[in-house]
């Protein structure tokens, strides 16, 4: 039997079945534990130092008790943490992303996906070059500066040549004043060597869901195609991460498995790649299974209601504090809502889960991957983020300036987050209200503007900020970051 092994290469080792069923048990003997509970959650509680907030995070076991706690008291808390810990590395900015749909060729049989091989009676689609210029310029109009490119399997017509063109493509596209400034890529498992490709193409963070973290039925899932491969699939952010990749983002597709198993899982991914690596996820994304084409989400027994989905969301937070977290157009505003104050750094806007869903004028569905359920547009999604009180940021800087992997979470724990991310989200806020935005959502932004402008502590850094402000709704200027 494999033994638990955090800094094996072993998926089985790293992701050990007999400690996740250890941990959902010492869970549950402890869940009305109070003084292990308090104990917790004062380990997890944001501390202020001289230079900024440090906070421990929590093991896999840790978070498990506390996601397994019932006591609404106790949630309540779990909750305030949530936000306070997020406030405190993050600030009150929200970064805003939108996926482009490559191509849904596949040749896996995911039988929650839409994409899989045997559905015949969806078009296949594969955009050409010109029809990657088209969506982005697209994107670019609706104001999007960072793009996820998002792929089916299939080494015929999607290899891994194709998803480097389309790279190359992206950022070569300058409409107007558009730019795309960091792309992401959620693409297949692949190999050390194509990870060291996609590193030189540019991209920021190489994105791949485990989907399922329980091997049994992660195969039984993926019955057939290369994606079968439950290990090749589990070790591919060590691949990366050795092809010189050091912002990987991990994902569960929530519905599939009991919930307990998979969040203590994904917990131990980190972990791992904590203990290997030297570094952290950047990002950890909480997608749950969706209607689509032939996909029935009831079909799936596992489904986890609002209530539960947002404390997966808020012990997360409490785990990883410096990692970002990404919720998508998958949920509604309302969940939506409610998960921003609990810990969610990063939204999707405007999207369109269809392959060259963007250049058309209506909706199409004939090849989306799934029920969009916020169908707002982009300007909708940023004057509401900002009602609520948070900072649209179309901030790409950390990664242009080399800030990736630990580098990136050491400014997130020095502290320096106000006089370094939060100008970058008002500047790049404010070309975005001069380029794009509607008349109301300029008025709302503009105003928030100088309002936040004031809580940059360091007074040279302001008056930077300012400045740079100036220049571009002034004379035209674009791209200022610290
Ligand atoms: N093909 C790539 C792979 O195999 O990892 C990734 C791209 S796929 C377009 C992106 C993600 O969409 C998948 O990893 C899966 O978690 C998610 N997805 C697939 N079907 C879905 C559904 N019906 N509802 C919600 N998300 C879904």
């Amino acid at each position: 039997m494999a033994i638990y092994d955090p800094t094996s290469r072993k998926a089985e080792e790293f992701i050990n079945d007999a400690e996740i069923r250890e941990t959902l048990a010492y869970a549950e003997e402890n869940k009305h534990n109070l003084p292990l509970i308090d104990a917790i959650l004062e380990k997890a509680r944001p501390k202020k130092g001289e230079t900024g907030y440090t906070c421990a995070g929590l093991t896999h076991r840790e978070a498990s008790v506390l996601l397994a706690c019932d006591l609404p008291e106790k949630i309540e808390e779990i909750y305030r943490i949530a936000e306070e810990t997020k406030l405190a590395f993050y600030g009150n900015r929200i970064v805003i992303f939108a996926p482009l749909y490559l191509s849904n060729y596949c040749v896996n049989g995911c039988v929650y996906c839409p994409y899989h091989m045997k559905n015949k009676h969806i078009p296949r689609r594969k955009l050409t070059q010109e029809e990657v210029r088209r969506e982005v310029i697209a994107l670019q109009d609706m104001g999007h500066k960072r793009l996820a490119i998002e792929a089916g399997e299939d080494p015929v017509n999607n290899p891994i040549e194709y998803i480097l063109d389309c790279i190359h493509t992206i950022y070569g596209v300058h409409h107007k004043n558009g730019d795309i400034r960091r792309v992401n890529v959620n693409i297949a498992a692949t190999t050390v060597e194509n990870y060291r490709r996609l590193k030189e193409a540019g991209i920021g963070t190489y994105i791949l869901f485990q989907e399922t973290y329980h091997k049994e039925s992660y195969l039984a899932l993926h019955p057939t195609g290369p994606k079968h491969d439950y290990d090749y699939h589990t070790e591919a952010m060590d691949r990366a991460m050795d092809g010189g990749i050091d912002d990987v983002g991990l994902g569960v597709l929530f519905g599939l498995e009991r919930y307990a198993y998979e969040f203590a899982g994904l917990l131990m991914h980190a972990e791992h790649l904590e203990a290997v690596h030297g570094v952290g996820p950047h990002t950890i994304s909480v997608p749950r299974v969706k209607r689509a084409d032939d996909i029935d989400p009831d079909a799936f027994d596992n489904g986890i209601d609002d209530e539960t989905f947002a404390k997966i969301t808020a012990c997360i937070r409490l785990a990883v504090p410096y990692t970002g977290m990404i919720i998508s157009t998958r949920e509604t505003q309302a969940v939506r809502e409610k998960l921003l104050r609990l810990g969610i750094s990063q939204v999707s806007g405007g999207s369109r889960t269809s392959v060259g869903g963007y250049a058309e004028e209506e909706r199409p569905h004939d090849t989306e991957q799934f029920d969009v359920s916020d169908q707002r547009t982009l300007d909708e999604v940023v004057r509401w983020l900002m009602e609520n009180g948070h900072i649209p940021s179309f901030c790409t800087a950390c990664y242009r300036e080399g800030r990736t992997g630990d580098r990136f979470m050491s400014l997130c724990k020095s502290g320096q987050i106000l006089n370094c991310c939060h100008p970058n989200a008002l500047m790049t806020l404010a070309e975005y209200l001069e380029d794009y935005a509607s008349p109301e959502t300029k008025a709302v932004g503009d105003k928030l503007i100088e309002r936040e402008l004031e809580r940059i502590p360091k007074e040279k850094v302001r008056e930077i900020a300012r400045r740079n402000i100036a220049e571009i709704r002034n004379n035209g200027k674009r791209d200022f970051r610290f």
